[in-house]
């Protein structure tokens, strides 16, 4: 035993270990079972048994049959009054604490450490050689844990040792811990954080947190029901915290504050911290070690799942010197993945700071806008390519902003999408485009099919069904006449309860468009799954046919496939005549585009296009 101070001593482990294990860290493992008791043991075996007694010799001979009961780290004093300050600083798990003792008795310091919230953090068994029943009584109402008659029996001592440990670690797992995975909850999380940024900031090293979470968990989950998906997160949890603990990407770790470890935050969210890594981009090795571990077909419930994820990642001190920029940092790179690209990581950069706010900003902005009348549609027509007639008209959305003027969609949309907004805009979009359509009608105008823009957003919200139909009843348009667009997102997420979706509207009489086709994943072959009357070919094909090494021969095969499935093919973009030229060749059904007209006011289309029999021969087409 090594002496610290005449009055304090210090008692090494046995083997190799460093500082007192304070928060049962690295606890990430999952053990086999068998091996899951002997853990539990030999975690309890590594605690810090403090001792406070007047009697040297005491102390002594308690620490060798704590000894023989396998426990190996002690810190002791003679000196009672050093009780606080010892505790504070060598944070023990257990106190063993004599009553009797000149000057400072125990109660005094239990008293003492109640003031000072210590009682709840160390359990304290306290050491009496009375025998009378109300100073051991006395003990347990000031906070006591236990108690233990002197002179000590040896198995006693260590049977009392063990359940308050056991009672202790117990309690901190509870707190520290998340039941469903065994991983450290979001409290352990930040507290390792803490620790780890002031080590790195006091070393001037580098760490990083990584924040992650699994894309479309909500529905997995409905779909799943919750009992496999918490067999899904506990699977998702190993898989992550088997790349963690294969991280190579530290320094010599020299203690477990310093390994990297995984945390549960919340549902889906997990978070792995880095706490000394030698550059910033070795957090991006392990984001892909977590992508590709994760993406590893999952078998559940007699299905095989494909799961991915989206990663933040902060790192410090570049993106912040104190937990909770670190944290909210991470955070805001994980959303900026999921916006940027599903099953992605992304570093923190102070530019999404501004990207946020703005998107903030123009989203309370279009809150008003919608609320307060800023929206209007304007409308492109539709033509036929074989003899000009017009065929329809896409309703698009415009937001004349009272100090920034015309807002484009492309700009608004996406923002819409994110913070749901899209589902009352898109509802607004709807109404307006049906009471158009009641309006030319009833000024006997012949009027064409209306196409509106649904976003796959509302579809995932759930009552779009039910808000077309009652719109259609509201204004009084016939659902034959209104087209609704939908992206290829629609049919590539949530496909089997979109069909329905998409059947019920059809079998209302409303017509459904794939819009902007090409730009996403799915295939012809899929798309046949989907109750579908139009493709429209996404204008950057159409920008590039008739040149060479161009899209000429994609856009005539979609065109003779989509003709092959019954559908209507529009070409959408169409800015010059041998573009026209090219589809007219190919046996494209209807275009669109700049070169018969921009979108424009209902007032300007009206007078343009259905005060005429043949818009295209006018402009001379
Ligand atoms: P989209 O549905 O593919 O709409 C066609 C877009 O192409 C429109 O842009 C239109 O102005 C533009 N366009 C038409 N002809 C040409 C052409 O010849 N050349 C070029 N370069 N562009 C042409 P806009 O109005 O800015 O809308 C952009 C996108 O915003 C739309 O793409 C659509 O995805 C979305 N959007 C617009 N209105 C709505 C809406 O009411 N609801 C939803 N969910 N999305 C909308
Ligand atoms: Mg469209
Ligand atoms: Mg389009």
């Amino acid at each position: 035993m090594r002496k610290l101070d005449p009055a304090i001593e210090t008692a090494q482990p046995r083997s190799g270990g460093t500082t007192p294990q304070r928060d049962e860290a690295g606890d990430t493992i999952a053990a086999s079972p068998g091996a899951k008791s002997q853990e539990r043991w030999e975690r309890l075996r590594d605690a810090v048994i403090m001792m406070v007694d007047d009697e040297p010799i005491t102390i002594e001979v308690t620490q060798i049959y704590l000894e023989e009961a396998g426990y190996s780290r002690f810190v002791s004093t003679d000196e009672p009054q050093r009780t606080l300050d010892l505790i504070r600083s060598e944070r023990p798990d257990l106190l063993l604490l004599d009553v009797v003792m000149p000057d400072t008795d125990g109660f005094d310091i239990l008293h003492a450490m109640d003031e000072a919230d210590l009682l709840e953090e160390v359990p304290t068994i306290v050491l009496t050689s009375s025998t009378d029943a109300e100073t051991k009584l006395r003990a347990l109402e000031l906070g006591a844990t236990d108690f233990l008659s002197k002179p000590v029996d040896p198995s006693e001592l260590a049977l009392r040792v063990r359940n308050a440990l056991a009672a202790k670690a117990y309690r901190d797992r509870l707190a520290h811990y998340d039941l469903l995975t065994g991983l450290p909850n979001r409290q352990t999380f930040v507290n390792r954080l803490d620790w780890a940024l002031r080590h790195a900031l006091r070393h001037k090293q580098t760490g990083a947190a990584l924040h992650i979470d699994i894309d479309g968990f909500k529905q997995i989950n409905d779909a799943l029901g919750p009992e496999h998906a918490d067999q899904l997160l506990r699977e998702i949890a190993e898989r992550i915290g088997n790349c963690v603990r294969g991280t190579d990407t530290l320094g010599r770790a020299e203690s477990d504050e310093r390994q990297p470890s995984l945390s549960r935050l919340a549902g889906d969210e997990f978070v792995v911290l880095l706490p000394v890594i030698a550059h910033t981009s070795n957090a991006a090795h392990v984001a892909k070690r977590v992508l590709d571990a994760i993406a590893e077909p999952i078998s559940l419930a007699g299905q095989v799942l494909q799961i991915t994820c989206c990663i933040g990642i902060s790192t410090y001190p570049e993106n912040g010197e104190d937990v909770n920029s670190i944290v909210a940092n991470a955070s805001a790179a994980m959303h900026q993945a999921k916006r940027l690209q599903k099953h992605s990581y992304q570093y923190y950069s102070s530019e999404f700071n501004a990207n946020a706010l703005h998107k903030l900003t123009l989203a309370t902005e279009l809150r008003k806008a919608i609320e307060h009348d800023e929206l209007s549609l304007f409308y492109q027509p539709k033509l036929s390519v074989g003899n000009g007639r017009l065929c329809g008209a896409e309703a698009l959305v415009r937001w004349q902003h009272p100090e920034r003027g015309m807002v484009s969609p492309g700009e608004f949309i996406p923002v819409a999408e994110e913070t749901g907004l899209i589902v009352p805009l898109g509802e607004w979009v709807l109404n307006a485009a049906c009471q158009q359509a009641t309006a030319w009608q009833a000024a006997d105008l012949r009027i064409p099919r209306i196409s509106v823009n649904v976003s796959s957003e509302q579809f995932r919200q759930g009552s779009l069904l039910q808000t077309v139909a009652k719109i259609l009843v509201d204004t009084g348009a016939n659902a034959s006449q209104l087209v609704v667009e939908i992206t290829e997102g629609v049919i590539m997420e949530n496909a089997d309860a979109n069909i329905q979706i998409l059947q019920a509207m059809k079998a209302m009489g409303v017509r459904l468009s794939m819009d902007d086709f090409g730009t996403g994943y799915s295939s012809l072959s899929y798309l046949n799954r989907f109750p579908i009357d139009e493709l429209k070919i996404d204008r950057s094909f159409v920008a590039e046919v008739a040149q060479p090494g161009d899209y000429s021969a994609i856009v005539s095969a979609i065109i003779a496939m989509a003709h092959s499935m019954r559908l209507i093919v529009v070409a959408e973009g169409v800015e010059h005549q041998h573009q026209l030229q090219f589809l007219r060749s190919q046996g494209c059904d209807e275009y669109q585009g700049f070169m018969i007209s921009r979108p424009v006011p209902p007032e300007e289309f009206s007078a343009r296009f259905l005060a005429t029999d043949n818009p295209a021969q006018e402009i001379g087409s």
